[in-house]
């Protein structure tokens, strides 16, 4: 077990200096915050430190700046919202590292928060500088890792700093987001209540690999949709006509079908249309149907029915990717079904765990997130850990003494 943020006595952090890494790497139109989930999912941390009159010094990546400095993806706007949603003025900090930085950190008063600008703006960042690393460490002996987003990099300012920060006799903990996710993704697969539902989808086999390996002996059932899908039909032998498949994975999924056994459940069928688009013309088919100049772009209603019933009886549900493509009206009923599926077996009393930002998009469109016991904010992070794989951000903190 990790130390995290709420283990600490929080009498003892008033005007401590306390450094957190967060994960507010959001789109940006204009100057303008688009979509803030990332900055909402970052505030029970930092409330709580403002609250406990700690003097809070904010890291986050933002975008892809190549590690140069980039008014395009400067933070400013970040900061500005922050402190609208936190309700108090976050000081932007323009100079990360040195010693302007330095300063701004020490004219911080109690309970104030100062947000650094992209730590990407910097080489050392994605290379994983120690020097990077032991510039920001300098800063304090108490770091707070609650990026889950970049848990799964070995960052200077994630695994890095947790690192230069222990060394130096500091300690390195979870923030609160942080504990929650590693707590319903992680615990929840190690001792699930049953049977254990897992449900996957979304475009492609070939980065999901792993979690179809790890998952498979954990679970009763593996419901595979969306694209995904396609690629075992092809390995059953059937065809799929235009649709969307990988073609150098076929032989992968034949070995799956071959060990998964009954665990394994596929569509039955399928919404076909000549063309993927907002405006198409769809046919329900058969999976031995689906012929030449078909595309596959949703479960068709057997399925959906199929998945729903197996999902009602299930105590554990993880849920990874769309059933279809569901950012287009035509095709979005499967996700929307199985979205509204898991928010049933929620309201039952089961647990059931979301991955992924399409599907996580797909549950709040389908109206059922509140319902969900935990929708993640960490779509490639969430993957590694439902692999059972490592997490350096995680790894790299502290343990529970
Ligand atoms: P998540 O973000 O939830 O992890 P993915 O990114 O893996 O999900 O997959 C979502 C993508 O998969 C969407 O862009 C969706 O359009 C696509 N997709 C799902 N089913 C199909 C399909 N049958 N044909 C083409 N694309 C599909
Ligand atoms: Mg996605």
């Amino acid at each position: 077990m990790k130390k995290t943020l709420a283990d600490l006595d929080l009498a003892t952090l008033r005007g401590r200096t306390v450094l957190v890494r967060t994960d507010l790497n959001v789109q940006l139109e204009a100057g303008r915050v688009t979509d803030d989930q990332r900055i909402q999912a970052s505030l029970p941390t930092l409330r709580m430190l403002h609250g406990s009159g700690a003097r809070t010094v904010v890291l986050s990546h933002m975008g892809r700046p190549k590690g140069l400095p980039n008014p395009e993806y400067s933070l400013a706007p970040v900061a500005e919202h922050l402190s609208r949603l936190l309700g108090t003025h976050v000081t932007f900090v323009r100079e990360a590292v040195g010693e302007g930085g330095e300063e701004a950190v020490g004219a911080l008063s109690d309970g104030e928060i100062a947000l650094l600008e992209n730590t990407r703006f910097f080489a050392g960042e994605t290379a994983d500088d120690p020097e990077l690393s032991a510039t920001w460490a300098g800063l304090t002996d108490l770091f707070v890792n609650d990026a889950f987003g970049a848990a799964h990099r070995e960052h200077a300012s994630t695994s890095g700093l947790a690192e230069a920060v222990r060394e130096r006799g500091g300690e390195a903990v979870a923030g609160l987001l942080m504990a929650r996710e590693v707590e319903y993704l992680g615990n929840a697969l190690e001792n699930p209540e049953r049977p254990f539902v897992a449900i996957l989808g979304g475009a492609k086999i070939s980065g999901k690999i792993d979690v179809v390996e790890a998952l498979l002996p954990r679970v009763d059932r593996l419901l595979v949709g969306g694209a995904m899908a396609n690629t075992f039909f092809r390995a059953m032998g059937l065809g799929t006509g235009d649709s969307l498949v990988e073609e150098d994975r076929i032989a992968m999924a034949a070995e799956l079908i071959a060990t998964a056994g009954h665990k394994l459940v596929l569509p039955t069928d399928c919404v076909v249309a000549d063309e993927i688009t907002p405006e198409a013309t769809t046919r329900l088919v058969g999976r031995t149907d689906v012929h030449k100049g078909d595309h596959i772009g949703d479960i068709g209603s057997e399925t959906r029915d199929l998945f729903h019933g197996i999902v009602s009886g299930a105590r554990t549900v993880v849920w990874n990717g769309p059933m279809g493509v569901s950012e287009m009206a035509p095709f979005s009923r499967g996700t929307v079904e199985v979205a509204h599926a898991v928010a049933e077996a929620c309201d039952d009393g089961a647990l059931g765990v979301v991955g992924g930002g399409h599907s996580a998009v797909a549950a709040e469109q389908a109206g059922v997130a509140e319902r969900l016991s935990h929708v993640s904010t960490g779509g490639g992070a969430s993957l590694v850990l439902l692999a059972g794989a490592a997490l350096p951000g995680l790894d790299s903190l502290s343990d529970r003494e």
